[in-house]
Formats: structure tokens, sequence, C-alpha cells
């Protein structure tokens, strides 16, 4: 389980609706929070389409459906959905997935705001999921092994389904919310935020994005401060999770982990909106340090020193 840093992603999938940008892109691989994901490589029929069910009930978790009168009857969802999502889907892909996927990405909008066309691509073969990222169908599988089954590319999420509908209903929701948020930094900062060439906070860009998706509710924000918001003592500081002006690394879980607890601090100290909208806005104009200090009015190595002393003060 790890964050791909810099990513061989450099093209763009069909159907995508975002503006084109010519530099290197990240996408990211985000772990999933749940139970192990069984890699599925039996080859399948698709296509893509974009229909948004709007009134069909959620049921039991299954896998990507497997006969074509499945298909038949999940492509023939109702066809509203808000003009700012596009979703490409397998046939074999359940409708009620596609609706769980649609109302998470309506209640991230809700409480994250706009962040353009916004498209979701659900695979059920590992092939196809693979040339949606342009890797090689044994690396897509790796990373599915690694339970790496969501990314977003610019403004297109990307999932693999068979993974994705294993996980629970409250999972699924969560993967959609923290996807969406990746979505609202690279818009607001105009892709700057994705921009393999440039220096990135990756503590703070995934560590806001796994504190947003858990902040839905003040009921799950407590449930995330009791479990997630402690000293990880056996964790480096926030400075070594830095990527990108070349260079290739790559985090594991701890980078979510410490980064969760930082974006939380961040916003009991300086409010909610500045690490949820302000601090994307102003990266779309200036280095992340610039921006960091401009928006909290401290710089980032007075807040890292801030930020370490607060650590001490957690339960380990
Ligand atoms: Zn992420």
């Amino acid at each position: 389980m790890s964050l791909l840093g810099l990513s061989a992603v450099g093209a763009y999938a069909w159907n995508s609706t975002v503006e084109r940008n010519p530099a290197p892109q990240v996408s990211f691989e985000d772990p999933l929070p749940s139970t192990a994901a069984t890699p599925e490589t039996r080859p399948a029929p698709s296509s893509s389409s974009t229909v948004t069910p709007t009134s069909v009930a959620v049921g039991p978790t299954g896998t990507c459906l497997e006969s074509a009168e499945s298909a038949g009857a999940a492509r023939e969802a109702p066809s509203e959905r808000p003009p700012w999502l596009t979703l490409h889907f397998s046939p074999r892909v359940s409708t009620a997935s596609l609706v769980l996927i649609s109302g998470a990405a309506s209640e991230a909008r809700e409480a994250f705001g706009e962040a353009g066309a916004v498209g979701v691509h659900v695979y059920c073969d590992i092939e196809e999921y693979a040339a949606g990222l342009r890797i090689s169908s044994e690396e897509a599988s790796r990373r599915i092994g690694e339970r790496r089954f969501a990314s977003i590319l610019l403004s297109d999420i990307r999932i693999y389904g068979p993974s994705y509908e294993r996980q629970t209903t409250a999972d699924r929701r969560r993967i959609i919310y923290h996807e969406y948020f990746h979505a609202v930094q690279h818009s607001l900062s105009r892709n700057r935020s994705a921009r393999g060439d440039l220096e990135r906070p990756v503590w703070l860009i995934e560590g806001s994005a796994k504190f947003f998706e858990s902040s839905m509710t003040q009921r799950e924000l407590e449930a995330f401060r009791r479990s997630e918001v402690r000293r990880w003592a056996a964790l480096p500081e926030l400075s070594t999770f830095i990527d990108g002006a070349g260079s290739d690394a790559e985090f594991g879980p701890e980078v979510y982990r410490l980064g969760s607890v930082a974006s939380d601090y961040l916003v009991t100290k300086y409010g909610r909106d500045r690490l949820q909208h302000d601090f994307w806005a102003a990266l779309a104009t200036t280095d992340w340090r610039s921006a960091f200090l401009q928006v909290f009015g401290i710089s980032v190595d007075e807040f890292y020193a801030d930020f370490e002393t607060y650590r001490t003060t957690l339960r380990p």
C-alpha cells in the first residue's frame, strides 16, 4: 500500500472533460480503508456511458455484475444527473454502485465546494483499468493487490469496481469523498496540486483529503479524532513527506496518518475554510510554501516546529 509520488501516467482517458495541461501530472493512488481486495482478472465486455441513476436504493454489496441481462438492467438506470458529473462505467457495474457514487459525489460537492466537471470511471476489468491509468496490466494487478484501486488524474476519478464493490457502504462513500476532495484541490489550484514537476506537500495533499473524508458529519469527525489523532511516535516529521520537482517518492499509509493529524491541527487552529479552500486557491498562483505563509500566516518551517511540539501532547 503506497502512494505513487510521480506517475508515468501522462495521457488522458476517453471522455475526459478536463482542461489539458502539458505539465506532468500525478495520479494519486489511494489506499483503501478496510478489508483486503482481491484482484479479478476475468475479461469482460465493457463500454462507457454517461448515465447517473438517481432513485435506486443501494442494496447489499456485490461485485461487478456478471450477466449481460444484469448489465442491461444497470444501464437502464434513470438518466437525470448533475451536469458537472459524468460517469463512465463498464456495463457490469451494478446500479447500486452508480447510485452510491453519484450520491456521494453530490454530498462531497455540497460539503467541499465545486470542482468543475468531474468524471468517475468504474472499470470491471483489469486491462481496462490499466489502460485508463496508462499502466501495464501487471502493474495494475500489483496496485490492486495493495488495495490501491481508486485514484484521480486531474478531475477524473478511476475505480476498479470488483475491489470497490467489496468495501462497506461507508467506505465506498468515503473513497468518493476523498477523491472528490482531490478534485477540489486540483480545480482551485489550477492543477498545480497535481503537477509532478513542482515540489508538493504530500502530507498536506493526502492528509487534508483524509481529514475531510472523515469529517462529513460531527460524529464522523469525533470518531476520527478518537482513533486517528495520536502522536504516531514511530513516524518521521512532516517535512519528509514531500515530492515533486523530479523526485520519485513513494509513501505508504503513514503520509495519510500523520498528514491528517496535521490537517486536523490546522483546521482547529486556523479554521476549516483555510485548508478546505483558501490554501488551494492560493496555490494557483504561487509555490506551496508561499501559499502556506499567505494563508496560515506562518512559514512552513514554523508550522513544522509548532506541530512537533503539539504532537508531543498527543497520546501515543
Ligand atoms: Zn488521496
